[in-house]
């Protein structure tokens, strides 16, 4: 494939359309790209080969064929950006060929596969929602890096200075790699072609403003060629500056309004309705909420800088949920009341406090039909509202679990 013709690369951000796969291919001078959901990297420098992100397990055999089928230069270094699933797993076909790179990683890196050891069933029922697989699902064999540091490491691969910066962001062991004498960027998941992924609602806190300055560290860098961890590769000093200080520039106007009014005494509760993301950076193709959601992004902030307590103090020592919606539904009248006002609202377009009221309906009684029914209906609704593939995920395993209850009462 001739490089002009790469459907993974732009020069104009703002009018790209984002993809997620293509073939692998060389898609700049040295580098080659291999995307599959997430982007693994191999780039020459001199006779040696620096492999940035190997990518999935499942996919290592393919990436290592395709860098093979490129260039027969041995991998001395191999960099994972941070340690999540679809990054930092796919070494061992390189491993098993004969390789034996040095695997460069954050520190942090360690701590998490430690904790990813600790906690294998949660990631993979988190996993499971959050991505709508078929049963819970998560790596349980690690390839620990070989070379770590703390804040930066400048590393010499065949006269060319390899510079790794630690930046968290999305994680907490997140780095990005500079090279200067070619004028490369790899930004790891700190460039994704969406909203900054920061605020998960199911995962371990993550650093919206650690990741605000890292954007507006690289945007001083001067790169010609920016690639990140998902989404297409830029080329251009101008447009890459642009869209770093873009995305700072969105992640920084949410963490001033939540700063602004968290100073100022506001309620967690006040403060997740009235913060809003930027829509004119909201508009841009890189920036588009298709992934993560800025309302959650709120609640990390939140969180970050907070305690749990979410300003209710009902809620500091509270009722179980099903006794408060059995006292909702008494005083309603019965269930069937709380279905039918779930309804009202559903009809009229207001999903979310219809799905408060088929919560409280098939919670005061789970074995209630009609309650179920409302519950399946206002998922299925929700899930078709909502953009953020995270939220899809959560509605479209509650709408589930009603299906799988009504299936039960037949
Ligand atoms: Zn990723």
């Amino acid at each position: 494939m001739a490089e002009t013709e790469s459907p993974m690369k732009t020069t104009d951000p703002a009018r790209a359309t984002p993809s997620i796969k293509c073939d692998a291919h060389e898609i700049a001078p040295g580098v080659l790209i291999y995307s599959d959901f997430v982007n693994t990297y191999a780039t020459k420098l001199g006779d040696e080969l620096l492999l940035i992100d190997p990518g999935f397990a499942h996919l290592s055999g393919a990436v290592h064929r395709s860098v093979r089928a490129w260039s027969d230069a041995p991998v001395t270094s191999a960099v994972y950006t941070h340690g999540h699933a679809d990054h930092a797993f796919g070494l061992q076909a390189f491993l098993d060929a004969g390789d034996r790179p040095q695997i460069v990683a954050q520190e942090n890196c360690l701590d998490r596969f430690r904790r990813y050891r600790l906690t294998h069933g949660l990631n993979a029922h988190i996993n499971q929602r959050q991505f709508s697989l078929p049963a819970p699902m998560f790596p349980d064999r690690f390839i620990e890096p070989t070379l770590t540091f703390r804040q930066a490491l400048s590393q010499r691969i065949s006269g060319h200075e390899v510079l790794y910066t630690a930046a968290r962001g999305e994680t907490d062991d997140g780095c990005y790699v500079w090279i200067a004498s070619k004028r490369f960027l790899f930004t790891g998941d700190l460039v994704i072609w969406q909203a900054p992924n920061c605020g998960n609602p199911q995962k371990v806190q993550r650093y919206p403003v650690d990741w605000a300055e890292a954007l507006e560290t690289m945007a001083g860098l001067g790169a010609e060629w920016l690639f990140p961890g998902h989404g297409l590769v830029v080329q251009g000093e101008a447009a890459i500056r642009e869209m770093l200080t873009n995305t700072a520039l969105y992640l920084r106007s949410i963490i001033d309004q939540v700063l602004e009014r968290i100073n100022r005494g506001e309620t967690p509760e006040e403060i997740y309705h009235a913060v809003e993301p930027d829509p004119a950076l909201s508009a841009l193709p890189y920036l588009a909420a298709r992934y993560d959601h800025p309302k959650f992004i709120v609640r990390n902030l939140l969180r970050l800088w907070g305690g749990w307590w979410n300003g209710n103090a009902a809620d500091l020592l509270p009722a179980t949920w099903q006794r408060q919606a059995e006292e909702i539904a008494a005083l309603a009248g019965g269930v069937e009341a709380l279905v039918g006002r779930g309804r009202t609202h559903l009809d009229a377009g207001d999903t979310a406090m219809a799905a408060h009221l088929a919560e409280w309906a098939t919670r005061a009684e789970p074995g209630n039909r009609s309650a179920q029914e409302l519950k399946r209906d206002v998922y299925g609704a929700r899930l078709r509202e909502e953009p953020s593939l995270m939220a899809q995920g959560i509605f479209r395993a509650a709408r589930n679990d009603a299906k799988q209850v009504l299936q039960d009462l037949e």
